[in-house]
């Protein structure tokens, strides 16, 4: 059986970018990929993670290697394989690098066999591929168990943590323990914010690099509002009749023509919301820390308080099997199902739990674009984050957002200015009033979503990420 999946990628046209943000940004990368082409000298830049689609992870990658290979650099994408005991093993390990208990199974000698079990047979197909000299970047803990093997080797090793948190904890610690022995082989390490680089690490080896979205991808790409409507309406998120196929279409990541099919796997107790409906929705994966529940309260109470005004709320997500690294979806979803049946009738009515089909990304990726750019308001109420891809995506939207004050949310917002900041994200007050302050002023709501777009397009952006990974990559050949 094989273990390693490589996920065939398009090569994407860089040029696109100099309509965004301009021919000197362009240009500045394209230099620094010639460069760094000719110190390789034949060499691949790997990227190995451990799912091909579901997180931000999956999400970051195509845009990156795909302009890499338009710039005529070797990059490819290979997804490791596990057994349900080791996802469950970097779960608990997600969850502690974030300071949290998960399910609380101890980082014993049997949790470092399962393991190193399966880095050792993830390894011996690497080996095959894998040639002295290229880069290899390994995401996140699921994968820097490889260092050691491949370090020897004689790749060229860097591990891109996209988790942690401020402050030490005991669980942390406790995280960053059982990683320690395979760290040590990595001789750079990739972190999205400079708090997320542990004490025990050497913070000269360092790099900050913050995470980004791509423009052209169907989850970013610009969508006319009848196929917005469209897609909402035939995958059953919106009241309407049936559409007409041709409004269904979109562009795919590798520029042929897509159209949305599946539907969407909708709980709700009262009809679709309508178009004219003011639509709050948080977009994420089924796990505890993006507090679905929280969300659901809040929006309830704020129900409750306000006199009548029309709005729903979508909580959406992808089918809870499909993320296959994160193997708490269906667990978690049943307790939002809970919570959301012990809703007042009339809140529950307005709550719509969505999962959204994976099967084919790019026609998930669709809805999630039509979904945000119908959305009013955008929430992201995570008690932690690493970063926080969907809030991006929101943003570039011109949407007006509401996020927790924690991980790399609260990098991208500068609260009053391009969105809102929750200080304490458990405080269900504070959501309920920054709902009601947003929902009530259309003329706040659209300057916040104008001061957000120009925020992405400074910052967040996938040419920004290749500008900083092709000058980490040629520090790390010239070492
Ligand atoms: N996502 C998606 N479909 C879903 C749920 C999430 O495509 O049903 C995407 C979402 O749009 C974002 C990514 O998954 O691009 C989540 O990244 P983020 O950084 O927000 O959180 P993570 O899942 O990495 O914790």
């Amino acid at each position: 059986m094989e273990r390693i999946k490589e996920v065939v990628l398009p090569t994407l046209s860089l040029e696109r970018y100099v309509a965004i943000v301009g021919a000197e940004r362009v240009a500045e990368v394209n230099e620094l990929a010639a460069n760094l082409k000719a110190k390789l000298d034949g060499g691949v830049i790997w990227h190995i993670n451990s799912t091909a689609v579901g997180g931000g992870v999956a999400e970051m990658l195509p845009p990156v290697l795909g302009y890499c290979r338009d710039l005529h650099l070797d990059a490819r994408w290979l997804v490791i394989s596990g057994s349900p005991e080791f996802f469950r093993l970097t779960k608990r390990l997600h969850h502690a690098l974030h300071g949290q208990r998960g399910d609380g199974s101890q980082f014993d000698a049997a949790a470092r066999e399962v393991y190193d079990r399966t880095m050792r047979e993830n390894l011996a197909e690497l080996l095959a591929l894998v040639q002295p000299g290229d880069i290899v970047v390994l995401h996140d803990p699921q994968t820097i168990g490889l260092a050691p093997g491949l370090s020897e080797h004689g790749a060229k090793i860097i591990w891109r943590c996209h988790i942690g948190r401020s402050e030490a904890t005991a669980e942390a610690d406790a995280g960053w323990e059982f990683l320690a022995p395979y760290l040590k082989a990595a001789p750079r390490y990739l972190f999205s914010r400079d708090e997320y680089v542990p004490d025990r690490l050497d913070h000269g080896k360092s790099d900050i690099v913050a995470p980004s979205i791509d423009a052209f991808t169907p989850k970013n790409q610009p969508m006319l509002p009848e196929t917005v409507r469209a897609i909402l309406v035939h995958t059953g998120l919106l009241a309407g009749l049936p559409v007409p196929v041709g409004d269904l279409g979109f562009e795919r990541a590798d520029g042929s023509r897509g159209r949305v099919d599946r539907f969407v796997d909708t709980i709700r107790c009262g009809p679709p919301p309508t178009a004219d409906v003011a639509l709050i929705t948080q977009v994420s994966r089924w796990d505890p820390l993006k507090d679905h529940i929280g969300v659901m309260e809040g929006f309830a109470r704020w129900h409750t308080q306000s006199s009548g005004q029309a709005a729903e709320l979508v909580l959406a997500g992808p089918t809870v099997q499909s993320v296959a690294d994160d193997p708490e979806g269906p667990e978690v979803f049943r307790e939002v199902f809970n919570a959301w049946c012990a809703l007042p009738h009339e809140q529950r009515a307005r709550v719509h739990l969505c999962m959204l089909p994976m099967v084919d990304v790019d026609e998930n990726a669709a809805i999630v674009n039509a979904l945000q750019r119908q959305s009013q308001v955008i929430v992201q109420k995570s008690l932690q984050e690493g970063f926080g891809l969907t809030l991006t995506e929101a943003m570039w939207k011109r949407k007006a957002v509401i996020a927790s004050k924690v991980g790399g949310l609260q990098d991208q917002i500068e609260h009053g200015d391009n969105g809102l900041l929750l200080d304490d994200p458990q405080d269900t007050d504070e959501f309920v009033a920054a709902l009601g302050q947003v929902l009530g002023n259309f003329e706040y709501r659209r300057s916040l979503g104008e001061q957000a777009g120009d925020t992405v397009n400074e910052r967040y952006l996938a040419i920004r990420t290749l500008r900083d990974h092709l000058s980490m990559m040629r520090e790390c050949v010239d070492e």
